[in-house]
């Protein structure tokens, strides 16, 4: 946490005096079949001052962007995908700006990537968190402060955050990584206008792990993985849009 990080309640909580309406993506009216859906938010983690992780000097901060530019490039290949990156350079934003990046676009999903360091450990894997309490882990550094301020997002979202968590760790299995879906509260989770998950996508403190997130072959397969479960998610939600209700409770589930 850097201090900058100590104000972002205030800023965001200006930022998001937008109607309730405009915020909910479950809006009472749906979209016309073939409209564009609102876009993909991607937010690599850190940037500028604030470096993340640094672990054999591969730093957090660079990996997330490399991966996040990997997967808009990859996402533009569906042109009813359209993807906004919170930041595309090494810069600092705040927490909140990140999230008003999804009121003012009207995002349709909040993905924040990140690596994990943790201290003496062998870890390996990715691990999908959605807003919820988190289980216990003494030994897990808390480089992703948690703002208590902001409240929690509306029941409705954090299940649809939950639900966004898991379609990402079943691509991500089925693919060949290991991958967890799980909870935390962190800030940018609480997100009140998008269904939003933060991604580790891996132990850079894993020498091994660490060898694999900086290889350009095995970024791409995993950034595969990640657009193919961004599609489905995008899919299965404007099924669920255009379905009778009695269909939709069915593919919810
Ligand atoms: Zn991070």
């Amino acid at each position: 946490m850097n201090a900058r990080n100590l104000f972002a309640p205030v800023l965001l909580a200006a930022a998001l005096a937008v109607p309730a309406s405009a915020m909910n993506p479950a809006s009472p009216l749906p979209p016309a079949p073939n409209q564009p859906m609102s876009p993909v938010i991607l937010d690599p983690g850190h940037g500028g001052d604030d470096e993340g992780a640094i672990v054999r000097g591969v730093r957090e901060k660079d990996l997330a962007l490399v991966f996040a530019r990997k997967l808009k490039a990859r996402l533009a290949r569906n042109a009813d995908l359209p993807v906004v990156m919170t930041r595309d350079t090494d810069r600092y934003v705040t927490l909140d700006d990140r999230l008003v990046d999804s009121v003012d676009m009207s995002g349709s999903i909040f993905v924040s990537l990140h690596l994990t360091h943790v201290q003496g450990k062998k870890a390996s894997g990715a691990i999908v968190y959605s807003y919820g309490a988190e289980k216990l882990r003494k030994w897990r550094k808390r480089r992703h402060p948690s703002v208590p301020p902001m409240p929690a997002p509306p029941r409705g979202q954090a299940d649809d955050s939950a639900r966004l968590a898991r379609t990402f760790s079943r691509a991500l299995r089925a693919d060949g990584f290991k991958a967890e879906a799980s909870r935390s509260d962190y800030y940018v989770l609480k997100n009140p206008a998008a269904p939003s998950v933060l991604i580790e996508l891996g132990y850079l403190n894993n020498p091994d792990e660490a060898a694999k997130l900086t290889d350009g072959a095995y970024q791409d397969k995993m950034v595969e993985s990640l657009a193919k479960a961004i599609e489905e998610y995008a899919t299965a939600r404007s099924i669920r849009v255009d379905m009778p209700v009695a269909t939709k409770v069915a593919v919810k589930r």
